[in-house]
């Protein structure tokens, strides 16, 4: 099941988010695409819940974005609703605009806290994306707790309902940061693996596929004809580890969010 994950939809991203950003009609054409080859749109909230049913209501994909780029009122929800096709939100918090202080990020425009309703009357589901956006398998269990229950009572703030759907900043998490993002109410949790999703995978690391700016038709194309880079190697799980050991490592020396701001 391809559970897709964009950032900027724009002609003109800032400097971080350039590599990680679609143009608006390429990110039309990826919508047509997924239509035409024959897939229903569900949010990630409805996909949980389909799962834990066990119901299979045939081909079903996932759009989602990261972040809260002001570009996805102006771009990607007009090609969205043109389609009549749902989407997951997840969204920054402090880096929303209109909250009071802004935490470090992007210098790309973001969305404001009062455009949130209408995202949703719009067939938007918001989920969190942290509060300040850092590496969270490299957070101590305080600051990650924070990290993990701040944007979320935020956004049911902003809300007024529960938000259940939560998406890991860099899509690292890890067994404990996945244990916390239970234990702090959520229901699901996305990560970013670059491969398809399966029924039977965990549903605090929803495996999504990740759209570049380099990302080729031939390869979005194979994503939707259910192919994917998935490794059937054990290696692959024991280099994830050791890259995430580096990271801590270097956390710990240097105390900042990633250098890439996705
Ligand atoms: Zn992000």
């Amino acid at each position: 099941m391809p559970v897709l994950l964009y950032h900027a939809v724009t002609d003109s991203p800032g400097r971080h988010v350039a590599p990680f950003s679609v143009s608006p009609a390429e990110f039309a054409r990826q919508l047509d695409l997924v239509l035409d080859a024959g897939y229903r749109c569900v949010t990630a909230g409805e996909l949980v819940r389909l799962r834990a049913e066990r119901a299979a209501p045939g081909r079903l994909a996932v759009i989602t974005f990261d972040d809260g780029y002001a570009d996805f009122a102006t771009a990607a929800l007009p090609a969205l609703r043109a389609r009549s096709l749902v989407s997951t939100l997840y969204v920054t918090t402090g880096w929303l605009a209109g909250g009071g202080a802004r935490e470090p990020g992007p210098s790309d425009p973001m969305l404001a806290w009062s455009q949130l309703p209408e995202l949703e009357a719009a067939g938007v589901e918001l989920g969190a994306h942290s509060h300040s956006h850092p590496q969270l398998d490299t957070l101590g269990r305080a600051a990650l707790d924070e990290e993990l229950r701040r944007p979320k009572q935020l956004l049911e703030d902003a809300l007024g309902h529960e938000v259940p759907g939560m998406a890991y900043p860099h899509g690292y998490s890890g067994p404990r940061v996945r244990r916390a993002t239970r234990a702090a109410g959520y229901g699901s949790g996305a990560a970013v693996r670059n491969a398809l999703h399966r029924p039977d995978d965990d549903p605090f690391a929803v495996s999504r596929l990740m759209l570049m700016r380099g990302t080729t038709t031939e390869q979005f194309g194979a994503w939707l004809a259910g192919v994917d880079g998935r490794s059937g190697s054990p290696l692959a799980g024991w280099a994830t580890v050791g890259w995430r050991a580096y990271r801590r490592g270097r956390a710990l020396v240097r105390r900042r969010p990633g250098s890439a701001y996705r």
